[in-house]
């Protein structure tokens, strides 16, 4: 018998066996492929890593604690995960982006971050155009993490764990004595599990009738292009909110090109195991008349596109809890498009939920009762 199993090693399946491992755990750990894969929510190259976005919610000491893990974690596999690139949250005042951010404290003096002027990002970043109007906050230290060396690193830390890919938990069920787990291949049992299947974690958890959307949403990578082209490399990211167009992001420019896409889209709802992964030229052309509109001249060629997952809860916040009827089995769900920095911090949430330890964080935001008071 294990003494934990773990369901999905993507980001937050990775995190919680690497950190089971390190905690001195036996560790089975599953995947119905072999990450870095395409199928799900973490693959592309790049996710940004910043704190503005969260100001004065509980996410702050989180992303403060994912800090100081990715950090060390960069110590011990000796790569490179973080770059400081600086990112830019822009939109309308009564927007989505700055809902909940009140400026005064976004733009705190002792974090660096500032408000800029449509004229001053203009002077600092000539190949954006915002609309009059647009307010943008910069926060110079935020940065952006290397998926795919992320979550290769997580999981050569997780190595002491037996870790079968291309392997789907098919059935699982707690009794008192422990979890037994079913996959095409065998049985195996451990005292505890972890649920982290994104995308597809209602398949394994039915009976909680989880309040999740799977949305279809798509990656987009350009030539850079123009006068502007050797400097798209160095930053910044940005998360921009348009009056009309929805909320677009972009990345400073990888070897792979200039990417973007666009967030939270309404109506892209999906089931996993239908997700279309072919990209339109028509959804290649609605991004190529942002960048018309609000970067001119800086995508070139396509070069590739690639499907990706958002599993949104509806507050957009995540579940992390234990499952109301089987203590032994804990579940995370709903990264809701923004779970990839928070990784190392939440696998430990999630080792701690699983060996009994106090989290060192409130869960309360991330409760399933959350839910069910809803639905009472
Ligand atoms: C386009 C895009 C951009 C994003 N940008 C950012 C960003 O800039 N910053 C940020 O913080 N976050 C970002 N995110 C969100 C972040 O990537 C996700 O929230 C995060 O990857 C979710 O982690 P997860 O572990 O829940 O899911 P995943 O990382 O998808 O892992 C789930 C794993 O479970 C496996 N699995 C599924 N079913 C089973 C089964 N039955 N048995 C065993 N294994 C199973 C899957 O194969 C998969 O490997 C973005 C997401 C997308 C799609």
């Amino acid at each position: 018998m294990y003494d934990f199993a773990v369901a999905g090693l993507g980001a937050v399946g990775s995190a919680t066996a690497a950190e089971l491992v390190r905690r001195g755990h036996s560790v089975v750990g599953f995947d119905r492929y072999r990450p870095p894969h395409t199928m799900g929510s973490a693959h592309s190259d790049t996710r940004m890593i910043r704190e503005a976005w969260y100001q004065g919610s509980p996410y702050v000491p989180l992303v403060r604690d994912a800090w100081t893990r990715w950090k060390r974690l960069e110590r011990r596999s000796r790569r490179t995960l973080l770059r400081t690139a600086g990112a830019l949250m822009m939109g309308p005042a009564d927007g989505r982006v700055f809902a909940g951010n009140p400026l005064a404290s976004v733009t705190r003096p002792d974090t660096g971050r500032v408000s800029l002027s449509v004229q001053e990002v203009a002077g600092h970043f000539p190949w954006l155009r915002p609309d009059p109007g647009t307010i943008t906050i910069y926060e110079p230290g935020a940065a952006v993490l290397a998926l795919e060396a992320c979550l290769e690193a997580t999981l050569e830390a997780a190595a002491g764990a037996d870790l079968r890919f291309d392997e789907p938990v098919l059935e699982w069920s707690a009794s008192a004595s422990g979890v037994r787990i079913g996959t095409a291949r065998a049985e195996y049992r451990a005292r505890r599990l972890a649920i982290a299947a994104g995308a597809w974690t209602s398949e394994l958890v039915p009976e909680l009738a989880l309040p999740l959307e799977v949305e279809r949403t798509v990656q987009y990578w350009f030539e850079p292009a123009g006068a502007h082209a050797p400097a798209l490399a160095d930053g910044p990211a940005w998360v921009w909110e348009l009056d009309r167009e929805g909320t677009w992001y972009g990345f400073p420019a990888t070897a792979r090109g200039l990417k973007a896409g666009m967030h939270f889209q309404a109506g892209r709802g999906t089931e996993v195991d239908r997700v279309d992964r072919e990209v339109g030229d028509s959804e290649t052309e609605a991004l190529r008349r942002l960048f018309a509109r609000y970067a001119p001249g800086v995508a070139g060629p396509l070069v590739h596109a690639s499907v990706c997952l958002y599993t949104n809860t509806p507050d957009e916040n995540f579940i992390l809890d234990r499952h109301p009827c089987h203590p032994r089995v804990v579940v995370f769900a709903g990264g809701s498009g923004h779970a990839f920095k928070f990784m190392p911090v939440l696998g430990a949430l999630m080792a701690d939920l699983l060996t009994d330890d106090h989290p060192p964080h409130d869960l309360a935001p991330l409760s399933l009762d959350r839910f069910r008071r809803g639905a009472a």
